[in-house]
């Protein structure tokens, strides 16, 4: 049955359209056995025309291979043209993440190589762009593999990444992309300058720790919640938090910050740690939109136009099945905003007693 899977999954991620899958379904009775009588005939009944229908079929057979199959490879599940990010906060870094699953075989240069899944051996040409610490990836064909190997014959897919001449973007673009790329550089180090400032300038009470202190938990609880409906890249999440907002992570933080923010007792503190957020966030938040597009051609129109950015809508989007899971919590390790969140009311509980 690993081939049926194999097919099933390219029409889920997007590379088989809808028109062919259909045929194949009606081809294949014995899929009744595979699927079980009452899956099979949802599937067959489905609607394989309007692009809403087409996005739900998909959306129900991920759930149920997700949950009926353990096909040991997660590369299975990818779209032919991946980008595996290293944008959100906590996920783990993307060099490491690919050293452990794939080796190399060829190399073309510092950024561009020819890799092989260890799990399934599905061969995929890897290009990393520099400037957004991506890594771009592209299934490749055994007739492509058999091309680089043989022939030293590159795709040309990677030629222009990271590596754009001046005219590619227009000028404006430009700013805004080298304001990214510093921001992105400087995420880390402002975000520590900030709160080292924070610890040292607030001025808490018992009163600002009592109203705080739980707002900022609050926010805790949303980003725990967001990171267990999280399958990065291989999915576009819609379900839990984020049928409300598109950004219920960096909600999260934000009402943590906001929380922070109160048990400090400082208003020109709140003001840094706002003007901090929206220079970071928000470019960061509107690039990771447009990243979207490209992972999910089809499915985030429809999510972008219904779900607001960042402030939540008061009912869901979407009912979904999908649950909270929270091996998902454990591997982005999400713990870690409570445990910072537990030290920074610590360190102000105890500047409370020393006062
Ligand atoms: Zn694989």
């Amino acid at each position: 049955m690993g081939d049926v899977e194999a097919i099933i999954w390219e029409f889920i991620r997007e590379d088989w359209p809808a028109a062919e899958f259909e045929q194949w379904v009606y081809n294949h009775p014995e899929l009744e056995e595979f699927w079980g009588r009452s899956f099979y005939l949802q599937v067959i009944s489905a609607g394989f025309v309007e692009s809403q229908h087409v996005y739900e079929l998909r959306e129900s057979l991920r759930e149920w291979m997700d949950l009926h199959t353990t096909s040991g490879c997660e590369c299975v599940k990818w779209k032919s043209c991946f980008v595996l990010g290293a944008i959100i906060v906590g996920f783990q870094d993307g060099q490491e993440f690919l050293a452990s699953k794939f080796e190399t075989l060829k190399v073309q240069d510092d950024r561009r190589r020819l890799i092989a899944c260890l799990g399934c051996n599905q061969k995929w040409y890897l290009g990393i762009d520099e400037i957004y610490v991506d890594h771009h990836l592209l299934r490749l064909s055994d007739a492509q593999t058999k091309e680089i190997i043989e022939n030293t014959q590159w795709p040309t897919e990677f030629d222009k990444l990271n590596t754009y001449p001046d005219d590619y973007f227009a000028p404006m673009n430009n700013e805004r992309k080298s304001y990214k790329s510093l921001l992105q550089r400087l995420r880390v180090p402002l975000g520590f300058l900030t709160a080292v400032l924070f610890l040292v300038f607030s001025r808490p009470s018992w009163q600002t720790i009592a109203i705080g202190a739980p707002i900022a938990l609050v926010g805790v609880a949303i980003r725990a919640w967001a990171s267990g409906h999280l399958r990065k890249n291989a999915q576009l999440a819609i379900s839990g938090p984020y049928a409300y907002t598109r950004n219920p992570l960096y909600f999260g933080s934000f009402i943590l910050a906001v929380g922070v923010v109160i048990c400090g007792g400082s208003w020109w503190l709140a003001a840094l740690l706002l003007g901090f957020f929206l220079a970071v966030y928000l470019p960061v938040m509107q690039a990771e939109a447009a990243h979207m597009h490209v992972l999910f051609p089809h499915d985030f129109a429809a999510y972008e136009e219904n779900v607001p950015l960042f402030l939540p809508r008061l009912t869901a989007w979407k009912k979904t099945t999908a649950r909270f899971d929270q091996r998902l919590y454990l591997k982005y390790r999400e713990y870690r905003a409570l445990l910072g969140l537990v030290v920074v009311v610590g360190i102000l509980a105890l500047r409370v007693v020393m006062q």
